[in-house]
């Protein structure tokens, strides 16, 4: 599994709060990013979820 995150995010960080392993906030561009690629097997349900949460739609994820 591959995530990337748009410029669509809005910053509320609830993908931060929900994996920071994989999610993390960058204060510089005001946007959350993608620190794993590809995303460890064990964080693929937690990963799918903050998707599925998204309320920007910004998080992409490619199977
Ligand atoms: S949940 Fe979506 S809008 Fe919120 S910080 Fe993460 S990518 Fe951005």
């Amino acid at each position: 599994m591959k995530v990337t995150i748009t410029k669509q995010c809005m910053g509320d960080r609830n993908c931060n709060d929900l994996c920071p392993e994989v999610f993390a906030y960058d204060e510089d561009d005001l946007l959350s990013k993608v620190k794993v690629d590809p995303i460890p097997g064990h964080l693929e349900n937690i990963v799918r979820q903050a998707a599925d949460e998204c309320g920007a739609d910004a998080i992409i994820i490619e199977e």
